[in-house]
């Protein structure tokens, strides 16, 4: 199965939550009263301008919850270092592995027809054993510790705006490992879905910089992948669209 992002959640009318936020700081407005005949194009001038001078405590008030399907364990294990994020993941002890081809193939794998029927070949080998051993009686909490790194979980996890900015940064970068980057990617389609304004510097920092309001095409990199994004567009439409199955 290819990996999969579904827009579980998320606060409703982002945009203009933030910028009704901002406007607390700046006006004497009333709290009550924030939300009240917002314009999208005072919301985008306000945005513009929080990103811009770092005020990003701001991007905190809204959040997005997305489900995952068909991410590896390799992947999911990076994904959740985030520790500003809330993840729940399916349990290998509860839920009995059953599935005997659910392992995400890496492209590198897929492309060359040999390596993939080995690939493959083991993976359903292992699964045998854990099926076998099952059958046996071994809990599945124990069993599962003789299947593939690769093999596929699911998640929800929820993430604000300010920790979103800070996510796509790290895994859009071409540094970043495939799948975590093809899963990034798809996180971000979602987000410029709903929030346009808020997510449209989301990116990493060849194109929106190393940090908020650093500039743009500034690598934070220490060794440089030396194929820097031209723009959003670019990276949208990357070679690398998301993983294999
Ligand atoms: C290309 C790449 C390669 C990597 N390689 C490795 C590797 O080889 N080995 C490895 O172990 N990890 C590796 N990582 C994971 C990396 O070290 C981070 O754990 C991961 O990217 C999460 O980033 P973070 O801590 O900034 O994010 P989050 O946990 O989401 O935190 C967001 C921000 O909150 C602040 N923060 C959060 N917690 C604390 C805290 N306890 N104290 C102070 N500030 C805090 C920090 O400013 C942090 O940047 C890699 C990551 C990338 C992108």
């Amino acid at each position: 199965m290819a990996c999969t992002v579904t827009l579980l959640a998320h606060t409703p009318d982002p945009d203009a939550l933030v910028a009704a936020a901002a406007r607390l700081c700046y006006r004497d407005t009333a709290a009550a009263d924030l939300l009240k005949g917002e314009e999208e194009k005072l919301s985008r001038g306000l945005i513009e301008h929080l990103w811009t001078s770092g005020h990003l405590s701001t991007f905190e008030h809204v959040s997005f919850t997305f489900g995952v399907d068909g991410l590896s364990r390799v992947a999911s294990h990076q994904l959740v270092r985030h520790r500003m994020a809330s993840f729940s993941q399916q349990s290998q002890r509860y839920v009995k592995m059953d599935g005997g081809e659910d392992v995400v193939v890496p492209p590198s794998v897929a492309a060359v027809p040999e390596a993939a029927d080995i690939f493959r070949r083991q993976a359903q080998a292992a699964h045998a054993v854990y099926q076998a051993l099952t059958a046996m009686g071994v809990p599945a909490e124990d069993a599962r510790f003789i299947l593939p790194h690769g093999w596929e979980t699911r998640l929800v996890l929820t993430m604000n705006a300010r920790e979103l900015h800070h996510f796509f940064r790290l895994r859009l970068c071409r540094r970043a490992q495939w799948e975590i980057r093809g899963l990034a990617r798809l996180m971000l389609a979602e987000c410029r879905r709903v929030a346009p304004v808020l997510f449209e510097k989301a990116g990493p920092s060849c194109i929106f910089g190393p940090a908020a309001g650093t500039g743009p095409r500034l690598c934070g990199e220490a060794r440089p992948c030396g194929r820097p994004y031209r723009d959003m567009e670019d990276l949208l439409a990357g070679e690398e669209a998301g993983p294999a199955s």
